[in-house]
């Protein structure tokens, strides 16, 4: 029989719990790891409140690394102990959207996202892996597990939205919400090039944060229409690129009214609520203003991770600001519920398995 391990699981909408799971077992493509370090993540919130439908005592989480524990006959490059990082969303690479080079969307809509969707996630003693060969990534020996897991989900996400928002080298951008992946996708504008960064928060910790990683105006929502203070920031012409990190009506309609003509609105945030989102006609250009929509999910696989790392081991960047709160496994529910009220000012809690 199987050995136990204990796993971090939404019960059903609105229930979670930590209960006793036998260990995955590896198929021929598949690994199983070892858990070290974990993130809690908004989306693990969203998807206790039923925004991706019901699930039964599914493991919640996506956002890990660890230590190689079993390896599939045929996973090329890695060898039990490994020190690894999985990315949030595990693409198959072969079926016909992957190959068509949407990974993220491998097989159907969001299909890459595996992790606590369509089979059980990361917030549990061990993890199962599929495709192991592509979506293991070693992890360097001078970057720490704590900086490695934040390439699995807030690095890649937030640096993708800067890349979708099709930055200009001096030119302007604005991220609406600083949260941590907003926080990334400001630090990823700045390093493709962009010559002035303004961030749209209301609280103040991610609002000092965001001046530590190079934002270079921080707007504060609770004082007046940032969507004001944005044009008045750019004399009016509005912004190259703009950033939506909040994933509300909102947010990114203000996305869409700050962008100059030809500019380029980058969608990060997840709409976890609502039938449809509205567009603003007018600031749309009445449908003519060349402004580009892009939307996007955390791009994953080893190519991307080993670049993500390279960021970290150069200190482009330090990931590992974002942690507020730290927490053993036994006490991950307490950080669930912190990340659902964001109590304490909470951005990032690190659970860390003994
Ligand atoms: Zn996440
Ligand atoms: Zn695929």
């Amino acid at each position: 029989m199987a050995g136990m391990m204990k796993a971090f699981v939404m019960r059903k909408i609105g229930e979670v719990g930590i209960m006793e799971k036998p260990i995955p077992e590896a198929g021929p493509n598949d690994a199983i790891v070892k858990t070290i370090t974990a993130l809690v993540c908004t989306s693990d919130v969203h998807t206790v409140r039923g925004a991706m439908g019901e699930r039964t005592d599914i493991t919640l989480g996506h956002e890990a690394c660890g230590i190689v524990y079993k390896l599939g006959s045929e996973v090329i490059g890695f060898k039990e102990g490994d020190r690894v990082v999985v990315n949030a969303i595990t693409p198959c690479y072969t079926c016909h959207n992957c190959q068509r080079g949407f990974t993220s969307q491998c097989t159907q809509p969001l299909g890459g996202w595996k992790f606590a969707n369509i089979k059980d996630g990361t917030m549990a003693e061990y993890f199962h892996v599929n495709d192991a060969t592509a979506n293991l990534t070693p992890i360097p020996d001078d970057v720490s597990d704590e900086a490695a897991v934040y390439t699995t989900d807030m690095m890649s996400t937030g640096f993708k939205g800067a890349e979708n928002a099709d930055i200009v080298l001096g030119g302007t951008a604005a991220v609406f919400g600083l949260g941590p992946v907003g926080l990334m996708a400001a630090v990823g504008a700045r390093l493709l090039g962009a010559g002035l960064v303004i961030g749209v928060d209301s609280i103040l910790q991610r609002m000092e944060l965001a001046k530590t990683y190079g934002v270079d105006e921080v707007v504060d929502l609770s004082k007046g229409d940032p969507v004001e203070a944005i044009m008045k920031l750019t004399h009016g012409e509005g912004v190259d690129s703009a950033m939506e990190a909040v994933g509300v009506q909102a947010s990114f309609e203000g996305c869409i009214k700050v962008t100059r003509p030809g500019g380029t609105i980058s969608n990060i945030g997840y709409h976890g609520e609502g039938e449809y989102l509205q567009i603003p006609r007018m600031e749309w250009g009445v449908g003519m203003a060349e402004k580009t929509i892009k939307t996007l999910l955390c791009p994953g696989g080893s190519e991307r991770m080993s670049r993500l790392l390279r960021l970290i081991q150069t200190k482009r960047v330090d990931p590992t600001k974002l942690t507020t709160h730290r927490f053993k496994f036994d006490e991950i529910e307490k950080a669930f519920r912190m990340m659902d009220t964001k109590d304490d000012h909470i951005i990032k809690p690190i659970i860390l398995f003994d």
